[in-house]
């Protein structure tokens, strides 16, 4: 099968407009909600088969909703800041209009009673949800090959994996599907899609989004970000779905300036290249083409200097320690009794736990539980779980001393573009896939991954940017001007 290239074609940014674009020509009526919802339906069924980015799209309520959106602008009612705007969910967000699988058996026909407070926010907008897409089982991956309902291709070559957990939410924005997508980062999970489909991928601060109503992976880490073609798209969904909320007591109060409002200059500001982001490991191709990005920083003003953060090298441990330990009691009210998967004809109360458990997670699941129960036990909770939790102290200590220096950090997403599907079975090499990802989730701050670079054989390659706790607006800033610089 010949390679797909990424010709002008299948590129991202020719499907959409911005979406500020979108939302202004619905509420002009040149191009209604009702259209948009139907553009965005047409690329799903046609792309889809080959991609399996989706698992199950909302048409019918996205549709109605397109309707009522229409109507009310029609009567001169102002219908929100993303009027008639199509987005994607990952399957991990409760949404009404089709099942929230979190791409596990164990949720599969799971009917969400309520919404993520995300969707909500965003619908509240006129934003319009067509389809909810495919991850790895409950987050936990980074390739959506671990899905039980299929494998994500890249779209830019679908021998490759997108990338996970969030590939689906990645690969429908490359394809064209959506002009935005919602997914959530506990590892690294919408960075490294994103790096992967070459699209632009926003994590941000620990708590600035509500995780209320999103399928828990581990709650110190989780958080709910967007994956978009520019940074002006991730910029205005992230002003409208970021606050407080009372349903999440994590949630932070947000900066009260609009995020959409960045400061693109980077004259005077020092940007510190992390020494160990750049390990041994590290293809060659995506050294070189980061280090080409960096180059373009100075031309824009900026003063490049190496930092050194000896505690990465610890970040992946510490994380596959307290990541598991939070996982496996997340998981522990899938019980067969309380949601959807339930073993049949059990012989007892015990035997109905046991079998819905041993049935409905998959063995990735199954792991992390395991590791996360022994890591938390009696006898090993000092030497593993507060060991990591120490370590975790000592890196954030580490990056806040040198944030106290520089403004911006930066360094590759993902030691190697997308990898061929099937190349990374074995799960520590999988694990391996994070080394570059996760030191941001353990410290709380926001990072991006922007489509800068390919590789000669036409795959995207991200380059990762990352603040301090709460300097997300002056992220952005820095983002859209190494991506102008470097377009
Ligand atoms: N790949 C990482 C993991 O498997 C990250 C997952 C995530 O961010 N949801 O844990």
């Amino acid at each position: 099968m010949p390679t797909a290239k990424p010709t002008d074609d299948n590129l991202v940014s020719r499907a959409w407009p911005c979406v500020t674009d979108i939302a202004a020509e619905a509420a002009s009526g040149t191009v209604t909600a009702t259209e948009n919802v139907k553009k965005a339906l047409q690329i799903i069924a046609d792309k889809n088969p080959d991609i399996q980015a989706i698992i199950t799209t909302t048409e019918e309520r996205a549709l109605q909703r397109a309707l009522a959106i229409d109507a009310a602008i029609k009567n001169g009612e102002s219908a929100g800041r993303l009027a008639g705007v199509p987005f994607i969910a990952k399957d991990n967000m409760l949404a009404f209009g089709a099942d929230t699988t979190a791409a596990s058996n164990m949720l599969a026909g799971f009917d969400a009673p309520y919404q993520a407070t995300v969707i909500e926010r965003l619908e509240a907008e006129g934003a319009i949800c067509v389809a909810k897409a495919n991850l790895d089982a409950f987050a936990h991956g980074a390739s959506t090959e671990n899905s039980d309902f299929g494998v994500t291709k890249n779209p830019h070559d679908t021998s490759t994996v997108a990338g996970g957990s969030s590939g689906g939410s990645a690969a429908s924005v490359a394809a064209g599907m959506a002009p935005f997508a919602l997914g959530t980062d506990t590892g690294g999970s919408i960075r490294q899609p994103a790096s992967f489909c070459g699209v632009v991928g926003y994590k941000p601060t620990y708590g600035l989004n509500s995780r209320f109503g999103v399928v828990a992976m581990a709650s110190s880490t989780d958080t709910i970000g967007v994956l978009a073609q520019s940074i002006d798209d991730v910029a205005i969904v992230n002003d409208v779905i970021s606050g407080v909320d009372p349903s999440d007591g994590t949630t932070i109060n947000r900066d009260t300036v609009t995020y959409t409002d960045y400061s693109t200059s980077l004259k005077g500001k020092k940007i510190g290249v992390i020494k160990e982001y750049f390990p041994k490991e590290l293809d060659p191709v995506v050294a070189q083409d980061v280090s080409r990005h960096i180059d373009k920083l100075t031309e824009l003003g900026a003063e490049i200097t190496e930092v050194t953060l000896p505690s990465v090298a610890a970040a992946l441990a510490t994380y596959y320690i307290i990541v598991p330990a939070e996982v496996s009691s997340n998981l522990a009210r899938h019980d067969g009794q309380r949601f959807q998967f339930s073993a049949e004809t059990p012989s007892s109360l015990q035997d109905s736990y046991v079998r819905s458990r041993s049935e409905g997670f998959g063995a990735e699941a199954k792991r992390r539980i395991m590791m996360g129960a022994h890591v938390l036990s009696s006898g090993y909770y000092d030497a593993y779980y507060n060991k990591a939790l120490l370590v975790r102290t000592k890196l954030i200590q580490e990056f806040d001393a040198v944030l106290q220096d520089v403004d911006f950090l930066i360094g590759p997403v993902a030691p190697n573009p997308a990898f061929k599907i099937g190349e990374n079975e074995d799960p520590v090499s999988m694990y391996l896939q994070d080394i570059l990802t996760v030191s941001v989730n353990l410290t709380g701050m926001p990072a991006v991954s922007l489509p800068l670079g390919t590789t000669p054989d036409g795959l995207p390659i991200g380059t990762q940017l990352m603040a301090q706790r709460n300097d997300d607006r002056a992220l952005f800033g820095a983002a859209q001007a190494l991506m102008e610089a470097s377009a």
